[in-house]
C-alpha cells in the first residue's frame, strides 16, 4: 500500500481556493478533505463538522495546549487549525488529505512533513480580480474587506516558496492542473517504493 499524502492549498481570500478545492475531491475518491477547527462564526450554508469544527476560544486554546493540532494560527482575528488525528488517520490508510489553510499554517505543515506535504499556491489572475470577486461574495464588511486584501499581497509575497503556483483564471484549467499535480505526486518514487518491492 501507498502512503498517503498531505495536500496543502493555499491562497489568498476569494482566490477561489474552496471552489477548486470541492471540485477536486468530487473526481477522486482517494482523497479527503480535512476539516479545520475554528473559532470563526459559521457563515449562512456552512455546516459544523462539514465546512469546519465551529468551536469557541477556550475550546480551541485547550486543543492546542493538548497538541491536537499539526498546525493552527490566527488569521483575519480568529483561529483556525488543522486536526492532528484526521491527517495520521488519513495518511495511514493510504488515503491522501487535502488542507485548505492560509499560508503560516501551510509553512507549518511543511516544517512538520517535509517532503510528506505538497504544497500549492493559488494565485488569483490579478489584484482587481481578487477585490472584484471578494466584493462580489459580499461575505464581509468594508473594513473586513480590506484586512482581508492587505492580507493577500502579504500571502502573495511568500508564494516563492510553494512547490507548485496555479493561477485560477479558467476554473476548469485551474482544476485540471490542480488534479495533474495530485496526479503526478503519488507516483513519486519515494511514495511508491512498494511498486519496486514487488519484484522482490
Ligand atoms: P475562511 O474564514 O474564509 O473560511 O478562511 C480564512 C482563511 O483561513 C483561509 O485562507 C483558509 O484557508 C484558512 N484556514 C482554514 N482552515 C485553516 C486551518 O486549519 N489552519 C490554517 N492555518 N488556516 C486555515
Amino acid at each position: 500500500m501507498r502512503k498517503g499524502l498531505v495536500l496543502v492549498v493555499s491562497a489568498p481570500s476569494g482566490a477561489g481556493k474552496t471552489t477548486l478545492c470541492r471540485r477536486l475531491l468530487s473526481l477522486d475518491s482517494e482523497i479527503s478533505f480535512s476539516v479545520s477547527y475554528t473559532t470563526r462564526s459559521p457563515r449562512p450554508n456552512e455546516r459544523n463538522g462539514v465546512d469546519y469544527f465551529f468551536v469557541d476560544k477556550e475550546t480551541f486554546k485547550k486543543m492546542i495546549n493538548e497538541g491536537a493540532f499539526l498546525e493552527w494560527a490566527e488569521v483575519h482575528g480568529n483561529f483556525y487549525g488543522t486536526s492532528l488525528e484526521q491527517v495520521k488517520e488519513a495518511i495511514s490508510s493510504g488515503k491522501d488529505v487535502l488542507l485548505d489553510i492560509d499560508v503560516q499554517g501551510a509553512f507549518q505543515v511543511r516544517e512538520k512533513l517535509g517532503r510528506e506535504a505538497v504544497l500549492v499556491f493559488i494565485l488569483p489572475p490579478s489584484f482587481e480580480e481578487l477585490e472584484k470577486r471578494l466584493k462580489k461574495r459580499g461575505t464581509e464588511d468594508p473594513k473586513e474587506l480590506e484586512l482581508r486584501l492587505s492580507v493577500a499581497k502579504e500571502e502573495i509575497a511568500k508564494a516563492q516558496a510553494f512547490d507548485y503556483l496555479i493561477v485560477n483564471d479558467v476554473l476548469e484549467e485551474a482544476l485540471d492542473r490542480l488534479y495533474s499535480i495530485l496526479k503526478a505526486e503519488r507516483q513519486r518514487t519515494f511514495r511508491r517504493s512498494d511498486l519496486i518491492m514487488r519484484f522482490f
